[in-house]
């Protein structure tokens, strides 16, 4: 008698960044759970688009509210998939503010791509605008920020009507699950957002489903991504990695400079698309201007005895300390010193950098060119202007910018000749600072399509219609008096 065959489900290993351990294992959702998550999404889809803008901000505000009583454990959830950044106890608190910043500019947004008239070349015809979402829109996110760009862009997608399949990284599942449980607070919301679990493979099931993809993450696997849109002909939005560099004049103030290219290198361990990975100081002052940030890093605590306490966390995603230590081996052996830091340390499990700055680089240096994702801080002098514009603008990649001068003046002529989306001057990683005022776009492989924040990002989900009213007598073939009429 043959034996009844039990098809085992194939289980993703989750890694605590701060232990090493695999502390969970969760089921990975093949290619028909995808296919059918999809399907019950998109038969939902259209009673939430049907609500209006007003009932979808009505679901949303009570959405909020349910956020708002588990921020706490949504940042704990995020501390314990990122190894605990800065940012990660904040992520209850940051979702909130995306969720009512949407409630205020979602309305206006719909309201700003109403139109009716007459049109200008044929004025017996009346025109009006409507706008439809996609119905089924896939969020594939990366694990740096786990939480945090998973909802950036499916927020503006619900709002805008659509429904959204979400795939969150595998290294940082968990967070998902604790946001999940507010989602099934609002019944008209958990019909239209889900989310499933797995590596790459089950990305690509989403791609097959949607009608439009979101995607943030490495390069490599943007390419991927586009090529299996191109396939089906949907849109793609990619926001991809950097190598954002940063110019320190000879009239800046040092101290200034240092604090804010610190903060702008190694905050969240570095792992974060507008770090700063790449310092160009003028010559006159590289020495002082090193000194400083040489004594500033020595300043800065690794969290790994409590991750409320230090400033720098593990490594979220182990790999990660190997591809760093490759690009440390690499500008060591074409001459670069690394000043202070350099040794990936394990403690307790956990991968930890400190602060790390080299000087003697050069673009012939990995450092240089790839994206690290670490705490590393190449130092880099130049000879005069236009030279540090030029090694800012050698780079495949143009996401952020900074530059610190003497004063906003120098810094402005400067930064508006870096080829890149945000350009932070007197400052670094000010990008928060205009996520709901207007959106950039990326320049080079940093990123692919319409801008994904500020008011416009909405309309990556919408679809304008056009409806041609003839009010007039209808042309006949051998008479076409329409044409030609107005201007
Ligand atoms: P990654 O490209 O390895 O993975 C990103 C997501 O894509 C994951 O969910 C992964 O499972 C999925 N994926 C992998 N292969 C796929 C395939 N063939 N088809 C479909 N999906 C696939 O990126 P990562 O290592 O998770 O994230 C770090 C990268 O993200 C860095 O390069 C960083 O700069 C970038 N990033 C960019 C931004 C931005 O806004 N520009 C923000 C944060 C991170």
């Amino acid at each position: 008698m043959a034996s009844a065959t039990v098809a085992r489900e194939a289980l993703l290993d989750v890694r605590n960044p701060r232990t090493g351990e695999v502390d969970l294992r969760l089921p990975i959702s093949s290619r028909v759970e995808v296919a059918d998550k999809a399907a019950r999404l998109r038969a939902a889809q259209p009673a939430w688009e049907a609500m209006g803008v007003g009932g979808r901000c009505a679901a949303m505000a009570r959405w909020l509210g349910a956020v708002r009583a588990r921020a706490a454990d949504i940042g704990e959830a995020d501390a314990v998939d990122t190894g605990g950044c800065h940012t990660s106890y904040l992520q209850g608190f940051i979702t909130m503010r995306n969720v009512a910043g949407w409630l205020e500019d979602a309305p206006k947004a719909f309201e700003s791509l109403k139109w009716e008239g007459v049109s200008i070349s044929m004025p017996t015809v009346a025109v009006e605008s409507q706008v439809v979402a996609y119905p089924l829109v896939g969020v594939i996110s990366p694990w740096n920020a786990p939480l945090m760009l998973a909802l950036l862009d499916a927020v503006p997608a619900l709002f805008a009507g659509s429904a959204v399949l979400l795939k969150p990284s595998e290294v940082t599942p968990r967070v998902i699950e604790t946001l999940f449980a507010t989602v099934r607070e609002v019944p008209e919301l958990a019909a239209v957002f889900d989310y499933v679990t797995g590596p790459g493979e089950v990305g690509q099931a989403v791609i097959a489903e949607a009608d439009t993809i979101c995607f943030t993450g490495s390069v490599p696997t943007g390419r991927k991504v586009a090529v299996a849109c191109a396939e089906r002909l949907i849109p793609c939005n990619l926001e991809l990695g950097g190598k954002d560099p940063c110019i320190v004049t000879a009239s800046a103030d040092l101290n200034r400079a240092a604090t804010a290219v610190l903060r702008g290198a190694v905050y969240a361990t570095g792992q974060v698309c507008y770090s700063i990975e790449r310092v160009y100081v003028d010559k006159s002052v590289h020495d002082a201007f090193v000194a400083k940030l040489v004594e500033k890093a020595r300043a800065v605590r690794l969290n790994s005895d409590n991750p409320r306490a230090g400033h720098i966390g593990p490594f979220t995603f182990a790999p990660q300390a190997e591809i760093v230590k490759r690009h440390l081996a690499d500008a060591v052996a074409k001459g670069a010193t690394i000043v202070t830091g350099g040794e990936i340390e394990d403690i307790g499990g956990g991968l930890y950098l400190r602060p790390t700055i080299l000087t003697g680089v050069n673009h012939d240096m990995l450092i240089m060119q790839d994206e690290t994702f670490g705490p590393c801080i190449p130092v880099m002098a130049y000879r005069d202007t236009e030279e540090a514009i030029r090694l800012a603008n050698d780079t495949s990649f143009g996401l952020t910018a900074s530059v610190i001068a003497g004063d906003a003046e120098e810094a402005r002529a400067i930064g508006r000749r870096i080829n890149a989306g945000g350009i932070f001057l007197q400052d670094t990683f000010l990008t928060f600072a205009k996520l709901r005022t207007f959106g950039s776009d990326s320049f080079g492989w940093s990123g692919y399509g319409s801008p994904r924040i500020g008011p416009e990002s909405l309309r990556r989900f919408l679809r304008r219609k056009s409806l041609l009213t003839q009010t007039g007598p209808v042309a006949d073939i051998q008479n076409d008096h329409h044409l030609g009429q107005g201007r």
